[in-house]
């Protein structure tokens, strides 16, 4: 059961231990270019969920055994094969989930190898200091819990889903993994790449399907021992939901209205210039600065180099090295941006630019769009559109920037532009992100904490985040005189 998908050959299967299997029913993948259909996929359900799950239970007896040598070993021969199938793994992403090819190219793809060798070489180095507690030797050890159980969404389905893979591996879990149903062709690419690599039957598996069915199984399934899932805020509550009586731990990594602040002390072109950049992805990007918030002072004069800039972003095909930004993911996600944003037109607020379908490309293409002021507490405002959709608004002074930004249920990611650093620290330490760009964005360092705050998400992973997620951490103590000595005599 394979598809031909850009000339790249896809299994349509799910990979469990070790071996291609199919389903009763299938679902479609649909791709946002053209809405036409590119294959017909596995549709996995409870008993494929925990063929898996059994799977990754009887593997991790033997993986969890492995010296940190060898399995960073593993995870940079997947990287060196993944590094060698670049153009394959980007050609089938564009064409499944609708990103730009080039970025897929230069920055997704060999960020997707990345992962894998990053958790690696950090494995490697993963180190605790021992204390010394009256002789005692007091130690930490990084135990792998079990089976990771891993579901992740379309945006960036392959850098998402290994950002949470890798770690779990290189931690000594075993992992069940979830992919986005309107993405999902990489992830079975990716399990070819991994038995090319030689991982053992068992250590990784994907399960496709849709999320109310197999995700829904993973989630409450007894013998996961760690939850991590990135995506949507009412999808993170019914995962908790299932997740609760079995006492799993969870990773959550969400959504945002992250604010994108606007000094009047600032680099104006780099100001402008990123903020178009919030429109990148077609706007759907979890941590993009969506409120922009500009000083009052130069407001007007923001407002116009925006909508001058933005008026000359090059919507088109995805598969173009000229396009600037492609299609939305599908067209239940469209209608829910249409949605968004008619309602807001319908509440009397009016788009500076854009506010609707771009009627020459047709089909899932949503045009740019800016809201200036919009009313105070609506919704345009307060949810998450998820779609080229961004708010502007302007503020008096430094303390009501910070009230504004923090005006929301989120806590992602914040931006701040100011040519004064006192200003950069003062706003950064009030802000409430887990992630602060001052005069920057999407500049990322695998070793630090990346995580949401509020409704955002729940934990942290990077570095060693990731392995105090997917580890059992022990603490253990060695007294000084030998093995005999009975504890509390010294
Ligand atoms: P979603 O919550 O609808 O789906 C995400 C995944 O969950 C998919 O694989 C889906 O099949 C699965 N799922 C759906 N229902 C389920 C259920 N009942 N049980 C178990 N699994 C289920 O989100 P989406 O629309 O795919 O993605 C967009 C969201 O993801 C946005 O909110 C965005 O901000 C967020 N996101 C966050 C980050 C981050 O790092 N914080 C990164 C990317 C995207």
């Amino acid at each position: 059961m394979k598809a031909l998908v850009e000339g790249v050959e896809v299994d349509v299967r799910h990979w469990i231990d070790g071996k291609r299997v199919g389903s009763a029913t299938t679902f479609s993948s649909i791709s946002p270019i053209d809405e036409q259909k590119i294959a017909d996929i596995a549709a996995g359900g409870e008993s494929e969920i925990d063929q898996a799950v059994t799977a990754a239970q009887a593997a991790f007896q033997s993986w969890k055994k492995t010296s940190p040598a060898e399995r960073a070993a593993y995870l940079h021969k997947i990287a060196d094969i993944v590094e060698a199938r670049v153009e394959a793994l980007a050609v089938v992403e564009t064409r499944d989930n609708g990103s730009l090819l080039r970025s897929h190219r230069r920055g997704v793809m060999p960020r997707v190898a990345m992962n894998f060798r990053f958790f690696a070489d950090w494995l490697t180095q993963l180190d605790h200091p021992d204390f010394d507690v009256r002789g005692h030797r007091n130690h930490i050890s990084y135990d792998p819990s079990g089976v990771a159980g891993i579901i992740t969404p379309w945006n960036a389905p392959l850098m998402l889903g290994t950002w949470r893979i890798a770690p779990a591996l290189a931690a000594g879990c075993t992992v069940v993994y979830k992919p986005p149903e309107w993405a999902p062709l990489t992830a079975s690419l990716l399990a070819d790449i991994t038995a090319e690599a030689g991982l053992p039957a068992g250590v990784f598996n994907v399960v496709q399907g849709m999320g109310r069915e197999a995700g829904a199984a993973l989630s409450r399934h007894p013998k996961v021992r760690r939850l991590s899932f990135t995506g949507s805020v009412p999808t993170a509550r019914t995962i908790a939901a299932a997740a609760a009586p079995n006492l799993v731990p969870l990773s959550f990594e969400l959504g945002g209205k992250s604010p994108f602040i606007v000094f009047a002390d600032c680099d104006f072109d780099l100001a402008v210039n990123t903020a178009i950049g919030q429109y990148d992805n077609a706007g759907q990007v979890c941590l993009a600065g969506t409120r922009i918030l500009v000083e009052e002072s130069i407001r007007d004069k923001f407002q116009e180099a925006f909508i001058a800039k933005a008026k000359n972003i090059r919507q088109g095909d995805p598969r173009d090295e000229a396009s600037d930004i492609g299609p939305q993911i599908s067209r239940a996600h469209f209608e829910r941006v249409s949605g968004f944003v008619d309602r807001a037109k319908g509440a009397g607020m009016k788009p500076l630019i854009g506010g609707g379908p771009n009627e020459d490309l047709g089909g899932l293409y949503f045009r740019p769009t800016l809201f200036a002021d919009p009313t105070p507490g609506s919704e345009i405002l307060r949810d998450e559109v998820f779609g080229p959709v961004l708010c502007l608004q302007s503020f008096k002074d430094e303390a009501q920037a910070i009230a504004m930004a923090n005006d929301t249920e989120y806590g992602l990611a914040a931006v701040v532009m100011t040519g004064d650093p006192a200003r950069a620290e003062r706003v950064t330490g009030a802000v409430n992100a887990g992630l602060v760009w001052n005069n920057c964005f999407f500049v990322r360092d695998l070793r630090q904490a990346f995580g949401g705050n509020g409704k955002s998400g729940i934990g942290r992973e990077g570095g060693t985040w990731s392995f105090d997620f997917y580890c059992d951490v022990k603490n253990s103590v060695y007294a000084p005189h030998g093995w005999s000595q009975v504890g509390g005599k010294v």
